[in-house]
């Protein structure tokens, strides 16, 4: 079963922190066609339907280049989770794991990850196959995916370090 924000029997939930240590600027939203956290996929598919993301100003023009990239790696705030829990039964079976051996949206900073497949580029709107998020998640980052990805900037010693 997928939760709303429930605390299922054998989860533990702690007291957040005070403060928070970071503050994030969200760049754009995604438009999916899911707008029920019931509805939505728990992870992405490649053959998945066509879902926007805009991008908003000022960071349109770092979208210069990224069209080379046939994958994209999207970073979201999953909005609606509650952050608190660190023991979670995700079958909502009697048995709980560790929030950080999961991939749940419930975690103290709900950040999703998601490799999509670009379908296109048009001025400020990106079309993708792949996402996993309610209509209207705010976004965090884009990135190409890191296996079609050379760094570009020289090498430094660490890129050359073993064990
Ligand atoms: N692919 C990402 C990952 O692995 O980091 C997210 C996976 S998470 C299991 C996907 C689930 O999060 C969806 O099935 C939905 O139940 C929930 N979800 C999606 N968008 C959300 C949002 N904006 N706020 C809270 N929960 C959301």
């Amino acid at each position: 079963m997928v939760r709303e924000n429930e605390i299922r029997d054998a989860e533990s939930a702690v007291a957040l922190p005070s403060g928070y240590d970071a503050e994030i600027y969200f760049i754009g939203r995604i438009r999916t066609p899911w707008d029920s956290r019931l509805l939505t996929p728990r992870q992405g598919r490649a053959d998945g339907p066509v879902c926007h993301i805009e991008i908003f100003e000022p960071w349109v023009a770092a979208l210069e280049d990224v069209a080379q990239f046939a994958r994209l790696e999207v970073l979201y705030w999953l909005h609606l989770s509650r952050r608190d829990l660190v023991r979670q039964s995700p079958a909502n079976d009697g048995a709980a794991r560790g929030t950080f051996s999961l991939r749940s949206p419930v975690r103290p900073n709900p950040i999703g990850t998601q490799i999509v497949e670009l379908v296109s580029i048009e001025g400020n709107m990106l079309s993708v196959r792949g996402m996993d998020c309610l209509d209207g998640t705010p976004l965090i980052d884009i990135k190409p995916d890191r296996t079609l990805f050379s760094p570009i900037a020289p090498p430094q010693p660490g890129d050359f370090q073993t064990s």
